[in-house]
């Protein structure tokens, strides 16, 4: 599991802020899910620095980055919003974690969009590059445009992103009755979509 820990926010307007939130929890869900994992290896990448799509993703879900050169399965994110009337969308360097976004894109952006520039930035801090604002193949642009089209396919049909039902020992839940045949076994699950916090219960 991957975390994405938003260490900084400068000159958010409180939607501004609220927006991008949302597309932080999206881009979580997604990211975790068994869903993305498949479409991944199955993308068609470009410079790809000699590795398979598995090593790529298991890269991005190590949350190593060329910064902090720790598998410390969190994508660091520290954001700063300005306005400039060019055709930039944001920007960013090598030597820091640090990125741009002009509001005047921002605003027009939904939370899909906001998720793909936020990945795509991040590939270029685990170490992958394009040679072109046009080689969309690329690892940045592909995944960018990979985590766009699951979070626009989450809103329509969120089941399609739910984690697979794992067993974990938990205290039965007092509103849980008893099974009333033979001893069953207790299943719960927690949901990414509440960051873990609720589980729900049932027996098998
Ligand atoms: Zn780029």
């Amino acid at each position: 599991m991957i975390k994405i820990n938003v260490h900084e926010k400068l000159n958010f307007t409180p939607e501004e802020k609220e927006k991008h939130e949302k597309a932080v929890e999206e881009t979580f869900i997604v990211l975790n899910s068994k869903r993305f994992k498949n479409k991944f290896l199955e993308t068609k990448l470009s410079s790809t620095e000699g590795l398979t799509n598995l090593q790529i993703y298991e890269k991005l879900m190590s949350g190593y980055d060329q910064l902090d050169k720790v598998e410390d399965r969190e994508i660091d994110v520290y954001v700063e919003m300005y306005y400039k009337n060019n055709k930039v969308v944001g920007y960013t360097y090598p030597t820091t974690h640090k990125t741009f976004l002009n509001r005047k894109f921002f605003k027009s952006f939904d939370t899909a969009d906001i998720a793909c520039n936020l990945v795509h930035e991040y590939l270029h801090k685990v170490g992958f590059d394009h040679n072109s604002a046009k080689e969309h193949s690329s690892v940045p642009y592909a995944i960018g445009y990979l985590v766009e089209e699951c979070i626009r396919e989450l809103w329509h049909n969120p089941g399609l992103y739910e984690v697979e039902p794992v067993e974990v020992e938990v205290e039965k839940p007092v509103d849980l009755p008893e099974p009333t045949t033979e001893a069953k076994k207790l299943y719960c699950k927690r949901l990414w979509y509440t960051f873990w916090t609720k589980k729900v219960c049932w027996y098998e």
